[in-house]
């Protein structure tokens, strides 16, 4: 069988240039500086490669599944933020660490790396949409509107790792925990187990989904607190009788999935499996099959008989990439429309080649640092995710299991 992959639509949004330019609403929003090559030069991949020989085992490359193949060719290994944070950590010989992802995944990997070691993100304005949503003037506020309401101690701060170091550092100050797409049950147990209520940033789908389908909590033990109104848009009563406090914040890839996606692919295609990523919306994650990290769809894509079908609702790089790995399958895209993470695409290969050149010429270009007070109290956000009973496995569960 040959794959029947077919190219979604463009979508009718504008993207921002790829790799260029400044969002003043992303994460960090800022022009890269530098001379970079221009992305039509014949010799990008032999530059890239002739840097990265000359540099040996002191650059260590990491790649974040939603890369584009350009930069992926080049990355040592590949994962999603959590597996590459933990790689670069058991690199203690590397000097530098290149994480071709975004701003708050490097920022991880500053936090558990040595400082001798030097975390460099090759396009500076390359940041969440997500982790934009949650910002720590904001979190602040939302803790001083829960201690109003009396109910700030008996509230433990659960962070999805997709937030900022900042972030981070408050749910560490605050004796809360990080979590993972993969572990965010276990770390939704563990809070439970030390308060009454989870305050849950900054991906309030992966919050309502985990608490609601794997925990069996009612749909009105969730609220929903909205940073740009005033107490949030929350009665004291609600924040008092709330189990989750969930946070304003979404995912604008894995938020644009439908639940007209799910049954349009099920009416084009007989006998699809659909399988989605549990930062879709909650009606999404119920009509699919399965639901898993990217680790986990990954790792059922390979496991799938040949033959099979496919609708997966992810970041497109890497449907694009299954697909052409498993032409034995039917792979597709959920969305007949582009759902590139477009700040994940900021990485090409020019931003790459100008970074690992700059290293060769013995200058170290956009290294991304976190302040120690900050990265102490992240650093023990994270090492609590880490001693949650149970090992860390890049897999979730099938939906069936969560229902
Ligand atoms: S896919 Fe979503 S969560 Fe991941 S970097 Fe892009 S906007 Fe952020």
């Amino acid at each position: 069988m040959t794959s029947t992959w077919v190219e979604p639509e463009n979508t009718p949004l504008a993207l921002l240039l790829l790799g260029q330019g400044s969002d003043p609403a992303a994460e960090r929003g800022v022009e890269c500086p530098g001379e970079l090559p221009p992305p039509s030069a014949p010799d990008l991949v032999a530059r890239a490669a002739a840097a990265k020989a000359a540099l040996g085992d002191r650059v260590f490359v990491l790649g974040h599944h939603y890369q584009r193949d350009e930069v992926i060719q080049f990355a040592d290994v590949t994962g999603d933020s959590f597996k590459l944070a933990r790689e670069a950590a058991a690199r203690p010989g590397a000097e530098y660490i290149v994480f071709c992802g975004v701003h708050f995944m490097a920022e991880s990997a500053d936090i558990l790396t040595s400082d001798a070691q030097r975390v460099i993100l090759p396009d500076l304005a390359a940041g969440c949409s997500m982790a934009d949503m949650a910002a720590l003037s904001q979190v602040e506020a939302a803790w001083e509107v829960l201690a109003d309401a009396g109910v700030a101690g008996s509230t433990v701060p659960v962070t999805y790792m997709n937030s900022s170091a900042d972030i981070k550092g408050f749910v560490g100050r605050h004796g809360g925990v990080v979590c993972t797409s993969s572990n965010a049950r276990r770390a939704l147990d563990w809070a439970f187990d030390r308060g009454q209520r989870v305050l849950f940033l900054p991906d309030q789908h992966l919050g309502r989904n985990t608490a609601v389908l794997e925990m069996g909590l009612d749909a009105d033990d969730c609220v929903l607190y909205d940073p740009h109104k005033p107490g949030g848009g929350l009665t004291e009563k609600q924040l008092r009788e709330a189990k989750m406090i969930l946070w304003r914040g979404h995912c604008s890839v894995h938020g644009r999935f439908t639940l007209d996606s799910v049954e349009e692919v099920r009416r084009r295609v007989p006998g699809v499996t659909v399988l989605v990523h549990p930062e879709c919306r909650y009606e999404v994650v119920t009509a699919a099959d399965q639901v898993g990290s990217t680790e986990y769809i990954i790792k059922a894509i390979e496991a799938a008989p040949a033959g099979s079908a496919w609708a997966i609702g992810t970041e497109l790089n890497l449907v694009r990439r299954l697909a052409k790995a498993h032409p034995d399958k039917e792979i597709m895209f959920l969305d007949r429309s582009v759902c590139y993470c477009s700040t994940m695409n900021r990485i090409d290969l020019p931003h790459l080649v100008w970074a690992l050149e700059e290293l060769v010429a013995g200058r170290v270009v956009n290294q991304i640092t976190v302040d120690p007070d900050t990265a102490r109290h992240a650093r023990a956000a994270l090492d609590q995710m880490l001693a949650l009973p149970g090992a860390e496995r890049p897999v979730s569960t099938a939906r069936n299991d969560w229902v």
